[in-house]
């Protein structure tokens, strides 16, 4: 089974998303994925760039966490330097996470766009409750035998 195309694949970290195309295209919320995709996995440290991006969405976006990881006492320390709404052990691509935080913030799955660093988990979950989709590359440097890996569950997507 392929992945559909993302909305957007953008070639760079989460910093790199253009946030007047999202206006545009009538996003209202976001939802990221934690883990390589807003923060170093293990880091419980918000880099600076990250930050200030976060920063210049608040005012236009509702924005909320839907991550797998399951470390409750890793995610305590991840709320201390992050300040949304986060919700764990999300178990992605399932639907459940992404629907409760579509009655949080009471949009239409179409204004809502789904943020991560991989296919299966992020965007296949995204697509299946019909919320556009935007992949993104890792924050940290990664092993080769990773990125090679990350690279094969990209194969997976669609072309078009
Ligand atoms: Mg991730």
């Amino acid at each position: 089974m392929l992945i559909p195309k993302p909305k957007y694949l953008i070639n760079g970290n989460v910093t790199q998303i253009n946030i007047e195309q999202l206006k545009l295209d009538n996003i209202k919320a976001i939802i990221f994925d934690l883990d390589s995709t807003i923060m170093e996995p293990h880091s419980a440290q918000l880099n600076q760039s990250v930050a200030q991006f976060l920063d210049l969405l608040k005012p236009d976006f509702k924005l909320a966490v839907l991550t797998n990881n399951k470390n409750l006492n890793y995610l305590e320390r991840v709320k201390e330097v992050l300040d949304l709404p986060i919700i764990p052990h999300a178990r992605k691509p399932a639907q459940a996470g992404f629907l409760k935080i579509q009655s949080m913030f009471d949009l239409d799955p179409q204004n809502i766009l789904v943020v991560g660093d991989r296919p299966i988990t992020d965007i296949w979950g995204g697509y299946l409750v019909k919320m556009p989709t935007c992949l993104v590359n890792p924050l940290q440097i990664e092993p080769k035998w990773l990125t090679l890996l990350r690279n094969l569950e990209r194969a997976l997507i669609k072309k078009n």
